[in-house]
């Protein structure tokens, strides 16, 4: 397995080391941090979101800007996700908010606005932004939903990712000079092994840079679909660089970094942090227990010299004792926020690399 496995990606702003964790920009910012704070945790790529940047502060501004990559002063690589996702779980919520049709999704905001997006508009989108891997547009779907459901995401995410790919060289025929990002097509089926292999089948005949795992990933009990993931890790080959989206859990990366998923992005990690869920690794895992979640505000921490987590050299923990953390948390400070968030990324950059370290037999 070593031997095979993708270990970077190569990217117009940089090379990613695999497997690579992208903390999640939604809005164009880690709530909290600044692209410094991040880049010294060793963040290497974002993630951000194409259907709420569209709204916020929109597209014309973002482009006047000069694009996600100034406009943020993050100078790595930026994967934009395509909106599907949000398209779900916003129709999923409230059925009133939009509807998916085989043309694409259209949202009604709480304000009466309408917003369409299109697979050729969530390419075209994604372009102007500056996006180093562009998604393609999907139909999302619940494990738990109905087998027509499933066989209708799927017919839709492979329609969808075909017009994505000619949107694309569409695009991408009018700029020059500018090095072309990376296409990922997103694989659907729900918890059908059968339509997973259907969706990765046609995808791959389309041929795409990359893939995704699409669909929600946690069952109704909230544990990861472990055999359908790792089944459709395998229905494309490992040269192939494979995104979980939205997989961030720290035991489920390390879980799909294992069945080759190469990259990950989730709001988990700088969210936990943002309400005083750390993370700290232990520094063998051979008793099983190498993680644990430190509840910075915990009245048992009040006194506490230690840093969070005494194997970790982030800026926080270099620096300041939990016991400081803690009194932070309690006064509302906003040092508290941007300190934890710094320590959560970093505990998930030294996850990945340790994982690095493992898959190459380290
Ligand atoms: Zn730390």
């Amino acid at each position: 397995m070593a031997a095979e496995r993708l270990r970077q990606l190569s990217l117009a702003h940089g090379d990613l080391r695999l497997p690579a964790f992208l903390p999640v920009a939604t809005l164009g910012v880690v709530r909290a941090v600044d692209s410094r704070d991040l880049e010294r945790a060793g963040v290497e790529g974002l993630v951000m979101n194409t259907f709420h940047l569209m709204q916020r502060p929109g597209s014309s501004t973002i482009r006047v800007l000069g694009g996600l990559h100034r406009m943020t002063g993050w100078n790595g690589p930026i994967v934009t996700d395509s909106g599907g996702f949000q398209a779900y779980s916003l129709i999923s919520e409230n059925p009133r908010n939009g509807r998916i049709t085989d043309n694409g999704v259209v949202f009604r905001h709480p304000g009466g606005r309408r917003f369409q997006l299109t697979p050729e508009k969530s390419v075209q989108l994604q372009l102007a932004y500056g996006a180093d891997v562009v998604i393609c547009l999907d139909d999302c779907t619940h494990p738990d939903a109905p087998q027509e459901v499933q066989e209708a995401a799927v017919r839709r995410t492979v329609a969808w990712a075909k017009r994505c790919r000619d949107e694309l060289e569409r695009g991408l025929a009018h700029r020059e000079g500018r090095r072309r990002p990376l296409l990922f097509g997103v694989i659907q089926g729900g918890a059908s092994l059968e339509l997973r292999r259907r969706c990765a089948e046609s995808l791959l005949e389309l041929g795409f840079d990359g893939y995704g795992y699409g669909g929600w990933p946690l069952d109704a009990e909230g544990r990861l679909l472990r055999e359908v993931i790792e089944y459709t890790r395998e229905l494309v080959p490992r040269t192939l660089p494979m995104h979980a989206l939205g997989i961030g859990h720290p035991a489920n990366v390390v879980a799909c970094a294992r069945m080759g998923y190469d990259l990950f992005d989730s709001a988990m990690p700088t969210r936990d942090a943002r309400h005083a869920r750390l993370y700290a690794l232990s520094a063998s895992s051979s008793s099983g227990e190498w993680l644990r979640f430190v509840y910075a505000g915990d009245a048992r921490h009040v006194k506490v010299e230690a840093p969070v987590d005494t194997g970790c050299d982030c800026a926080c923990c270099e620096r300041y004792s939990l016991g400081y953390l803690h009194h932070l948390f309690k006064l509302g400070d906003p040092l508290f926020p941007r300190l934890a968030t710094i320590h959560n990324l970093r505990t998930m950059t030294r996850l990945t690399a340790m994982l690095r370290e493992e898959l190459d037999g380290g």
